[in-house]
């Protein structure tokens, strides 16, 4: 049941939501987390394919610069409450948690639905209620000043009355979850802009049936480069894997934000797989012909072998229309060259992406240049307060997004629950 007024509302029990609420208890408040869909953070346990890369081990500075220029936004709120500070807080919770590859970090259990459930227990613990099924479908102030919300709940609509407000509704990405960027209509309805959003961390599609012939090859230590008219735009190394549709992968996701700009653009996008990365043009020639030289009598075939994933073999067969059963020594010195130069610049012709039902995260959302970095307030209607993905930053894979939905939601807790302005005539009324 909803009381009709609460000092404080936090608005989508996501990560953020979660943990603003828990940061904003104060005994003298009352404090309600609303939520629309039947469960909270439905986003959450399904992140990290059910397993929930929690943080990253990174230090301060490479950790912002995961962020692009906006990683500057969140330095204060990293300076309150940063990965270390996330792991010890789970830990109180009950969540033991492990460091994998990449300094990325998971529950023990390998569970999503764990962290969730750390989080919830802690919310019934301070006896905060979570209200699922409560869509908050408008958000007002009256002349008195208070929040007005118009939520449905359970399908009946009801007005609550409010203090202060967190808006932790996130962005656009896996809507299923959720997350349909109301959040953003309520932002603008006090004035706020909003930058321009795109799915970002998204699969990108490619032409022809490349993809399609190699779906599920998963490709590690490659460099992969973005390139327009001729001209690289910029590489990474790491791992990417083919879809049926085009590439994914942690460098591709990485890439995609570039990528998405590109097309958005309507520029001609090219990427080139470098599948031999620790070799250059002249290093790779030399192996190269020393496998010639050494296995003279094998065919070609059989050399690809230890060159490329077997899945790939017939698509480079095709693709430089060398006979595969020709033997080595009857290899030429123009068709080595074909070989070397796809084994380097593997093209691919990017058409598009993958909509916002695929993308991990949305990019844009509330502009930074409206909000007090170090409240998580909005500089233009006060007691409102907004965290997580819903406002214009976004990072890499890795760990970062939760970290920051976590870092902001527990500054805009702490900020509302330091608020001496609310409840202080409630005694009164
Ligand atoms: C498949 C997938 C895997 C991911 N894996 C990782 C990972 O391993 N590591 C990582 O760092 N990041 C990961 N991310 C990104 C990360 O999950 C998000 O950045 C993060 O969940 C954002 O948190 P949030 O609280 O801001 O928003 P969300 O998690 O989107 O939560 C917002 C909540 O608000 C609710 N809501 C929305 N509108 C209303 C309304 N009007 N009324 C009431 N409630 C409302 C929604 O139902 C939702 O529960 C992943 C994302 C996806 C999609």
């Amino acid at each position: 049941m909803l009381a009709p007024h609460y000092n404080t509302v936090v608005i989508g029990a996501g990560p953020a939501g979660l943990m603003a609420a828990i940061e904003a208890y104060n005994p003298e408040h009352s404090v309600v987390l609303l939520e629309k869909m039947r469960k909270p953070s439905l986003k959450l346990r399904i992140s990290g394919k059910g397993r929930c890369n929690i943080t990253n081990e990174e230090g301060l500075q490479s950790f912002l610069n995961r962020f692009g220029k906006k990683g500057r936004f969140l330095k204060y709120a990293f300076s309150q409450f940063f990965n270390h500070d996330l792991l010890n807080y789970l830990h109180e919770l009950d969540v033991p948690t492990k460091l994998e590859r990449g300094g990325r970090y998971f529950p023990q259990s390998d569970r999503a639905t764990d962290i969730v459930d750390a989080f919830v227990n802690k919310i019934n613990e301070l006896k905060i209620p979570i209200v699922t099924q409560a869509h908050v479908t408008d958000l007002a102030k009256n002349e008195a000043g208070q929040f007005v919300l118009q939520v449905t709940h359970s399908g009946r609509p009801v007005q609550v009355t409010a203090d202060q407000v967190c808006i932790t509704t996130g962005g656009l990405s896996y809507p299923a979850t959720g997350s349909t960027g109301e959040g953003y209509i309520m932002a603008k309805a006090f004035g706020h802009s909003i930058t321009d959003t795109a799915p970002s961390l998204v699969p990108v599609l490619t032409a022809g049936d490349t993809a399609k012939r190699v779906q599920g090859v998963s490709l590690r230590n490659i460099t992969v480069s973005v390139w327009s008219e001729n001209k690289k735009v910029t590489e990474l190394f790491g791992e990417m894997m083919f879809t049926r549709k085009g590439v994914t992968g942690p460098i591709i996701l990485t890439l995609s934000e570039t990528l998405v700009s590109m097309l958005d653009a309507r520029q001609d996008v090219q990427i080139k797989i470098d599948l031999k990365p620790a070799l250059d043009h002249k290093k790779l020639d030399q192996r190269l012909l020393r496998e010639i030289s050494d296995h003279s009598k094998q065919n070609f075939k059989n050399m690809l072998k230890s060159l490329l994933p077997r899945k790939m073999i017939e698509l480079f067969v095709d693709i430089l229309a060398i006979d595969p059963e020709k033997q080595l020594h009857q290899v030429t010195g123009e068709e080595r060259k074909r070989l070397r130069m796809l084994l380097k610049e593997f093209p691919m012709q990017v058409t598009g992406h993958d909509s916002y039902d695929h993308a991990i995260v949305t990019s844009g959302g509330v502009s930074l240049k409206e909000i007090n970095a170090t409240t998580m307030e909005s500089k233009l209607t006060s007691n409102l307060y907004f965290a997580g993905e819903v406002i214009d930053v976004n990072g890499e894979t890795g760990g970062y997004n939760l970290t920051s939905s976590w870092s902001t939601g527990y500054l805009a807790g702490r900020s509302m629950r330091n608020n001496k302005l609310i409840g202080v005539n409630d005694e009164k009324e």
